[in-house]
């Protein structure tokens, strides 16, 4: 068995690895790198068949997860390879198409679910799943001619699924070689554990409670953990949760009944200005009826502002400010920090400024 690892290991993401087995070969994962701009076209790695496909030698693409530094680079695949990937997270990335250019709709061979073993020519994979921020995320086992190989993913112990990480400290599987995510990998000793999603819940709470006006919670509509802990703690708080129909359509898309949605309590949907224009322009209204008991317009939200939090991208901050939401509003940053130095992070730090909007950051990566 040999494996090459194209790209991820001196970097944080971008992950593309191939594994070859008796003449027979697999990839897992094909990352777009975090650090080039969304205009920038990265080539794909170079793996045989993957561009042109046709090659017989190439059984297909294993998706870990659905972030973008694990599956960034598919829609450059040959349609004729064929992809493997969660089921729920192929239905994120498919509802993400209408709303996003980060979305795709992936026609999967196979689905990954939580430890059930599937063979791919000399192949055997079994997906673990893992407590990360990407929805419906695994780790891969994957096992030939005798060897073992473990790719980690993405993966954490400190989400709302940690008890699925214990679980695999306790019972690893066997491996001969271990591929490991390190974003945050410490020497004994040098480990001041980040806050966890718990953590982030308590901070909001004491947000919500210590704000006069609004509290906008700017996140991607694709974390659902974060999704949840927001929820929580405006229920806590006594607020209703407004998110937007991305928000709310990724939230649908998990098929989850557990994940907080529309027909929830206390939860609202807003559809921004951007997303307004993209159901008239599409004729695809049924996405606003489907929503509609549970819509909430400006006017509502400027009038029950204390009572709100918002859960939105940050470019619904300009209209929320024009019209007159934000009086004693605070917003909180949950993102990588990192996101503030782009230009749509520097417009929103400018335009919160222009309003005398605090910015506060609560996150857990
Ligand atoms: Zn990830």
């Amino acid at each position: 068995v040999r494996v090459r690892i194209h790209r991820g290991a001196h970097e944080i993401g971008g992950n593309c690895i191939e594994v070859e087995a008796e003449g027979q070969r697999m990839v897992l994962d094909l990352g777009r790198p975090l650090g080039v701009d969304r205009d920038t076209i990265v080539p794909l790695p170079d793996v045989a068949g993957l561009a042109a496909g046709g090659d017989p030698a190439l059984l297909g693409v294993v998706i870990s997860h659905p972030h973008q530094d694990h599956y960034g680079l598919l829609g450059q695949v040959h349609p004729g390879v064929p992809v493997y990937i969660g089921k729920a997270a192929a239905a994120v990335l498919g509802a993400a198409t209408f709303f996003s250019s980060a979305g795709i709709s992936l026609h999967a061979a196979g689905h990954l679910a939580h430890r059930q073993a599937f063979k791919l020519g000399p192949f055997q994979l079994t997906p673990f799943l893992n407590d990360h921020s990407a929805f419906d995320a695994y780790s891969l086992l994957v096992e030939a001619a005798g060897r073992r190989l473990f790719y980690t993913g993405d993966l954490r112990g400190h989400g709302r699924k940690s008890g699925i990480f214990e679980q695999l400290l306790r019972k690893p599987p066997p491996a001969d070689v271990l591929l490991m995510e390190g974003t945050h990998v410490r020497a004994t000793g040098e480990h001041t554990p980040g806050p966890d999603e718990g953590d982030v819940e308590a901070e909001l709470l004491a947000t919500c409670k210590a704000t006069r006006g609004m509290v906008a919670v700017l996140s991607s509509a694709q974390n659902i953990d974060r999704l949840v802990t927001v929820y929580r703690a405006a229920r806590r708080a006594g607020r209703t949760l407004v998110v937007d129909l991305y928000g709310a359509t990724i939230a649908e898309a998990t098929g989850h009944d557990t994940i907080p949605r529309p027909g929830f309590p206390d939860l609202k949907v807003y559809v921004p200005n951007r997303q307004r224009v993209l159901v008239k322009k599409s004729g695809e209204f049924n996405r606003v009826n489907a929503i509609r008991p549970h819509r909430i317009f400006l006017d509502e939200i400027k009038q029950r502002a204390q009572e709100l939090v918002v859960l939105a991208p940050s470019s619904v901050i300009g209209e929320l400010a024009r019209a007159g939401c934000l009086d004693g509003a605070v917003a909180v940053w949950s993102l990588w920090r990192g996101y503030l130095k782009d230009p749509s992070g520097k417009r929103l730090l400018d335009q919160l400024a222009a309003h005398g909007v605090p910015l506060l950051h609560q996150h857990s990566s």
